[in-house]
């Protein structure tokens, strides 16, 4: 186990990367422009990373449409692609603690969350998808005698994948994998608030023996890198983890140039319901505090909303402030550290906005409250939780992305479900109850793509991650993700 001296140690030599990553060579952009990567648990600038535009995102897809023709990694048998794949998974592992600290440094997660769910889904996320592509099979239709129908799956070509910055590492492998397993080319553009997990990724892939062209990486702006890719002509799957909003404006550039295929994982406002029947009301406070206050909020699936039967509110509320106090904001390179640094400025301005508006229209504030920031000793905000939560309020209905709940309450079953529905997101829910009927008949009603039973997060590679509604329709993990990356191709034979 690494101590805080030695991570406090790695964060000061570990090798920085800012350079795209376009067919095999690490390169500056073609305008030579740069803008600087920030840690934001101190405010300075840990390395100039290169900022890529339209003239790069053609050098990028020129590459791999080239790699991609070429049939180097499209034709190759899908146990070659797995074994390569195997060969990155297994980099990763070695390289474990270097893609943690990158994260941790680039956007203020705690190390030990990365050590902890970054790091290993990403590498588990890599193995368990490779491994799958060489167990699937093709159909045969059942035609009559005279004729044969064959259906396979085809890569689609060039997949470009825009990813956020609350999970660099993860976000970015869970488009990575499938597409690559599948035989496509891919081009990944992180957000320009963390590119530097993914970029020495990019190295291990050359390592790992895929061949040049077949995975690039195009640190730059949204409005920049971003739509390029978007309306390029030559790329045939976008896949995009990130915000409603921008996943909006991705489905008007599709329609706009060459009707690529896009996939949104969009945003949230989870709702957790907790009732009378809850069968351990310390768990699930904890699960709760859990749910909102891990990586600061800045998590997709966060239980945002929390009602509370009214009945149990009083109890379940005291051991809820008693699991927030654990979560101190602090450097994120500490492993005792439960809670980091916000990403940057504006997204501290954003939520303390979110803050100001839930007192101004009425909310109670338990704990926390609006943060005061002192120059250039980071972006912090502690745990806030603001009871008298109604649906109606700004910072109830609008994904906040920081540590901050809604506290809310409800009389009976159907008043819970018309609350958790209420809400133009359907990503997650959680709902606790010690019944086996409610527990079916709640997660039946939830319009949401996932929803977890007296817990919250659950899940592994085997299962399907993503949502409804404004939360968008793509599904990552599991073999469901390989149906993003594929063509589906019949031929009918005339015997
Ligand atoms: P964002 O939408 O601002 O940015 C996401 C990516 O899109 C970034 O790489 C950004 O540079 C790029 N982008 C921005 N404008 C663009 C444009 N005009 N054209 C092309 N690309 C553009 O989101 P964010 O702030 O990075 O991430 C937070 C959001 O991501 C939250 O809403 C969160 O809920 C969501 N998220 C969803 C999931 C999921 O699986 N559903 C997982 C993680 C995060």
């Amino acid at each position: 186990m690494k101590t805080s001296a030695d991570w406090k140690a790695l964060s000061e030599t570990v090798a920085l990367r800012g350079q795209a990553f376009i067919n095999g060579q690490f390169v500056d952009a073609v305008s030579g422009e740069t803008f600087p990567a920030v840690n934001p648990a101190t405010e300075r600038t840990l390395i100039d990373v290169a900022s890529c535009d339209a003239a790069d995102v053609d050098r990028a897809v020129d590459a791999a449409r080239r790699a991609h023709e070429s049939g180097v990694w499209s034709g190759m048998a899908p146990g070659d692609r797995k074994r390569a794949l195997l060969r990155l998974a297994d980099l990763m592992e070695q390289h474990s603690d270097e893609l943690a600290v990158l994260d941790s440094l680039d956007m203020g997660k705690p190390i030990t969350e990365m050590l902890s769910i970054d790091v290993p889904d990403s590498i588990d996320c890599m193995r368990w998808t490779a491994e799958s592509i060489d167990k699937l099979y093709g159909e045969i239709a059942p035609t009559g005698k005279e004729t044969l129908g064959l259906i396979s799956h085809e890569p689609a070509g060039v997949v470009a994948a825009i990813t956020p910055w609350n999970y660099p590492l993860m976000m970015a492998t869970w488009k990575i994998a499938p597409a690559l397993a599948a035989g496509n080319s891919v081009i990944l553009k992180p957000s320009e608030k963390s590119a530097l997990s993914v970029l020495r990724l990019a190295q291990l892939t050359k390592e790992a023996g895929i061949p040049d062209g077949v995975f690039n990486v195009l640190p730059g702006f949204g409005h920049t890198a971003g739509k390029a890719l978007a309306l390029h002509n030559d790329v045939n799957v976008l896949a995009f983890t990130g915000s409603s909003r921008v996943g909006g404006f991705l489905m008007e550039y599709a329609g706009q140039s060459n009707l690529k295929r896009v996939w949104i994982e969009a945003g949230g406002k989870s709702p957790m319901l907790v009732f009378e029947d809850c069968e351990d009301i310390e768990q699930a406070a904890g699960t709760a505090a859990a749910a909102i206050f891990s990586n600061q909020g800045e998590v997709c699936i966060a239980c945002s909303r929390l009602y509370v039967q009214s009945s149990i509110k009083a109890r379940f509320t005291e051991a809820l402030l008693k699991a927030a106090a654990a979560y101190v904001p602090g450097n994120p390179q500490d492993p005792a550290t439960r809670m980091g640094a916000l990403v940057d400025k504006p997204q501290m301005e954003t939520v303390s906005g979110y803050i100001q508006s839930a007192i101004d229209e009425g909310g109670e504030v338990l704990c926390g409250g609006v943060p005061e920031h002192v120059p250039g000793e980071g972006y912090f905000v502690a745990p806030t939780i603001v009871d008298g939560a109604r649906n109606d309020m700004r910072f109830v209905r609008e994904e906040i992305f920081g540590p901050v709940l809604a506290l809310g309450e409800f009389e009976d079953e159907a008043e819970a479900v018309r609350l958790a529905n209420d809400n133009r997101y359907g990503l997650g829910a959680s709902v606790w109850t010690g019944n086996l009927s409610r527990a079916h008949r709640v997660s039946g009603q939830i319009r949401s793509g996932m929803v977890w039973v007296n817990g919250w997060g659950g899940g592994d590679s085997t299962m399907p991650f993503g949502g409804m509604k404004a939360s968008g329709y793509g599904r990552d993990k599991s073999l469901h993700s390989l149906e993003k990356y594929t063509d589906i191709k019949t031929v009918w034979i005339s015997l």
